[in-house]
């Protein structure tokens, strides 16, 4: 028997061979051997108890910081629904927010309470535990200058409560998510007291300069290489001459040069084929050696 055939019972949903793409922001990918969308914590947490821990589990956020390679991803891939969505104040310029809601909702949450230095989430177009993950941030600001604790759920199904400091943060990283397959719940993220109209303010400048420098409406994962010390992985990009240069159906966006874009009908491999092509290119060229931000998941196309 194998183990899809001894999957624990559930209160959501289990599905099987079940399409990833349409869960990314690039759209790409094969199917997840099984998607687990769980009814509530309970269930997650039963379901996590019982399942055989040989099975690989991989989170999915809103896919704005992933892609999934064309082969498709082993084991089973949880993503979190509405019961994980939760954003509310919790007093002294506290909030808290569920892993599956998005920044940008508590960003907007954190303003109507008046709550300032949230702000900055507006610009990042993933969930909250994405954000947790990735120690998500912009214009000078990241998770880790906001949050004072997380709530998670390891392997086990056991739910653990971990300050910042335990998180481990650095640049786009948390060491202890690298270290341990953990699900998040949620965080508890902490500002300081504003005017409301002064922080939509902020949050509206924030918007518009995304759209004016980023290309938001692509099909793209956010920065695919994390910024080297003291450098610019667009200006790299850029300066090798991959800006806005067609490879199959994939491309560094011409309005942000380290943003992968899907143009069209690109696979996986294209995109990811164009990433390695150009990491290669920069290191021959300068000697740096770009390392991936994009999280990609899952087999090649042909195991
Ligand atoms: C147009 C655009 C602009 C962007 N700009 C920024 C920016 O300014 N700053 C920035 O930091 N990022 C930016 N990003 C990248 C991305 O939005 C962030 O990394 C975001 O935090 C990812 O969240 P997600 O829900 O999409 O995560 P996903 O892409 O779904 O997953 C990312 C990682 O988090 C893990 N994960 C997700 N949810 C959970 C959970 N509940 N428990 C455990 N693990 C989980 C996944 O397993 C994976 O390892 C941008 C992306 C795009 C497309």
């Amino acid at each position: 028997m194998s183990w899809q055939d001894a999957l624990p019972t559930v209160r959501g949903r289990l599905l099987r061979d079940e399409p990833l793409a349409p869960f990314t922001w690039l759209r790409v990918g094969g199917p997840a051997d099984v998607l687990f969308l769980p009814q509530d914590e309970a269930d997650l947490a039963d379901f996590l108890a019982a399942l055989d821990t040989a099975v690989p589990v991989t989170l999915l956020g809103v896919g704005s910081n992933t892609l999934v390679r064309d082969g498709g991803v082993e084991g089973v891939v949880i993503r979190l629904g509405k019961a994980f969505a939760t954003v509310e104040p919790r007093g002294g310029s506290r909030i808290f927010a569920g892993a599956a809601a998005l920044d940008a909702n508590l960003a907007r949450e954190a303003a109507k309470a008046g709550i300032a230095g949230l702000e900055f989430y507006r610009g990042v177009p993933g969930s909250v535990g994405g954000a947790l993950v990735m120690n998500a941030g912009c214009y000078g600001a990241e998770t880790k200058d906001v949050l004072v604790e997380a709530y998670a759920l390891d392997r086990a199904g056991r739910r653990l409560t971990l300050s910042n400091a335990e998180l481990g943060y650095s640049y786009r990283k948390s060491a202890r998510a690298a270290a341990e397959p953990l699900v998040f719940l949620g965080g508890l993220f902490e500002g300081r007291p504003d005017d409301p109209a002064a922080i939509m303010a902020r949050m509206d400048e924030i918007t518009a300069r995304r759209e004016q420098t980023q290309p938001i409406r692509e099909k793209t994962g956010g920065s695919t290489f994390k910024n080297p010390p003291g450098q610019s992985s667009w200006k790299l990009i850029d300066e090798a001459g991959w800006r806005g240069k067609p490879f199959g159906g994939a491309m560094f966006s011409p309005l942000h040069a380290n943003f992968l874009i899907n143009t069209g009908e690109a696979a996986a491999a294209d995109l990811e084929g164009l990433g390695e092509a150009v990491r290669a290119d920069v290191h021959a060229k300068t000697g740096v050696e770009l390392e991936w931000e994009i999280k990609r998941i899952g087999r090649p196309a042909s195991a």
